[in-house]
């Protein structure tokens, strides 16, 4: 994929209603985002597809829905204002920010993307019989390269973790970095940076300065207590949100990538101590599956092992897709160890463990967390799907290829007139379908216009009523991908569209 397809996704984005730039009358907000009469089904199936999968498919996660604002103590616990910072770095010719870690990692990249340039020579060469493993254990190119990336990330995270920034400055240097925009090596030195924003929460007290919660997750934190014994939940057991959170990021770009007000899908799992490797294993894996059974090329998924361990983490991986502008985070599983219980523990005086039946003991729980950018998938969902189609003959058609039971509409239903009773058909299919599936309606314009707009929103389904069916009670049924036809019964809709669409056909395919 590439910048120009980048391009693509973002006005069609813009043109079919899923995302504006926020308050665009009065020239946009940097990096705020506003979801049009599209965006928001699509956002709204992915949340639901995201807590089916978590809470209704198991036993043992519940959801709750915790408050933005939350008492600004919390945020002293959990580290955030101390702590939640990124290293900065501004160019003094183009006078732009950038993260003085991603400078470096994009950096890395190059190495990475030789490496796979070998791989695929080498497979193009040997056909079936290359053996990838074997290649990349044994080539001298992808042995260099790997050593590469492995001596910087070793002083990346010596300068990171020992908050000595001028190592990180000097690796910047060293590395001969430029800037992307003006193309000089001419750095400032790197400075942290708190990403929270703040405002206060009465209008007579100066004093009460409150945050925006930059994670959801403190907000299942401080409530483990009260689901855990209203819930009488027994340990292994999740809790799961969706919500808003906020930061103040310096390099606020790419799209709905990288937003400063946006929205996380997390879900924390409290386990015995000393099992949370276990768990760790087990959500990294059912969480890419989950990602996969979306119809994504598998290879345009890959997991990416932390270097710098956040604060709380005794190990965090993230789950990476292959974005138009090369592969990116979009989920991270992080094992976060009793880190912020016992924090809370600390800063308000009150117990926060759980007696443990089993083993007749009493212990605060060790947390594994799943942390999804419900935007970033949104954007994840939208690269993979658009797609112009050659249909031959000079002929060519936008798609975009969402996942059916994800799409905006699940079908549309199309009287092929707007006279001879055809709509009144028409109608109550919608009426009777409307019940279950989310449907589009429209009388206007030529039959083939109107099925390519519906393949431009992603709708899988066309229903199209026409005068047969007036005497065959029968309708049309044309399906987005293959542009096939088929003749059914307007008796046997119902079913065959839930079979195709539903969302728990998707849902099937984790189980
Ligand atoms: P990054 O390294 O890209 O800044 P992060 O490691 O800070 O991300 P987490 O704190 O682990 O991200 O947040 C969990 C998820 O929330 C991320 O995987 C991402 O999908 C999403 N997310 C984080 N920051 C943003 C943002 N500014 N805009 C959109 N989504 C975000």
């Amino acid at each position: 994929m590439s910048e120009e397809h980048f391009k693509n996704v973002i006005s069609h984005c813009k043109e079919y209603g899923f995302v504006f730039p926020s308050s665009e009358i009065y020239d946009g907000l940097a990096a705020v985002y506003d979801y049009g009469q599209n965006g928001v089904e699509l956002k709204k199936n992915i949340r639901e597809y995201w807590w089916k999968s978590m809470v209704q498919l198991h036993e043992n996660i519940v959801g709750i829905d915790a408050s933005i604002f939350m008492a600004p103590k919390v945020w002293k616990a959990s580290g955030h204002v101390d702590g939640f910072s990124d290293p900065m770095i501004d160019n003094k010719d183009s006078k732009k920010r950038y993260r003085a870690d991603v400078l470096i990692e994009e950096y890395q990249e190059k190495y990475r993307v030789k490496n796979q340039k070998e791989i695929d020579k080498a497979k193009a060469r040997f056909g079936d019989t290359f053996d990838e493993a074997q290649f990349v254990a044994t080539n001298p190119n992808i042995a260099r390269n790997n050593a590469t990336i492995a001596e910087i990330d070793v002083k990346l995270k010596e300068g990171l973790e020992s908050g000595e920034l001028d190592k990180v400055r000097d690796l910047i240097l060293e590395l001969g970095i430029a800037c992307p925009v003006s193309g000089s090596k001419n750095w400032t030195d790197v400075r942290q940076f708190n990403l929270m924003y703040s405002t206060q929460m009465s209008a007579t007290d100066g004093e009460s300065q409150i945050y925006l919660r930059p994670e959801t997750a403190q907000g299942i934190f401080v409530n483990y207590l009260n689901v855990q014994k209203t819930g009488r939940m027994k340990i292994p057991f999740g809790i799961a949100q969706t919500g808003k959170a906020f930061r103040n990021e310096i390099v606020a770009r790419q799209f709905i990538m990288r937003m400063k007000e946006f929205e996380q899908m997390e879900m924390q799992f409290f386990v015995r101590p000393g099992t949370e490797m276990e768990w760790y294993a087990y959500w990294k894996e059912h969480r890419l599956k989950w990602h996969k059974n979306l119809g994504t090329d598998a290879g345009k998924y890959r997991y990416h092992d932390h270097v710098k361990l956040a604060h709380y983490a005794n190990a965090a991986v993230d789950i990476e897709y292959d974005f138009p502008f090369g592969f990116k985070e979009v989920e991270g599983i992080h094992s976060r160890t009793d880190f912020d219980l016992k924090q809370h523990e600390e800063f308000t005086g009150k117990k926060l463990q759980y007696f443990d039946n089993e083993t007749n003991e009493s212990y605060v729980p060790y947390v594994v967390e799943t942390s999804i950018g419900l935007d970033r998938m949104f954007l994840v969902l939208m690269s993979n799907s658009l797609q112009e189609e050659d249909l031959g003959e000079g002929n060519s058609r936008t798609l975009l290829k969402l996942p059916a039971a994800l799409a905006p509409y699940q079908c549309a239903i199309l009287p092929l007139t707007k006279k001879d009773g055809l709509p009144e058909i028409a109608k109550k299919i919608m009426k009777d379908l409307s019940l279950e599936f989310n449907c589009f309606y429209e009388e206007k314009d030529a039959i083939g216009k109107r099925y390519r707009r519906q393949d431009a929103i992603g709708t899988p389904i066309c229903i199209t009523v026409d005068h047969d069916s007036l005497t065959d009670n029968s309708v049309t049924l044309r399906f987005r991908d293959s542009m096939e036809q088929r003749r059914v019964a307007i008796a046997e809709l119902e079913h065959i569209i839930s079979q195709e669409v539903s969302m728990k056909t998707l849902l099937k395919g984790l189980l």
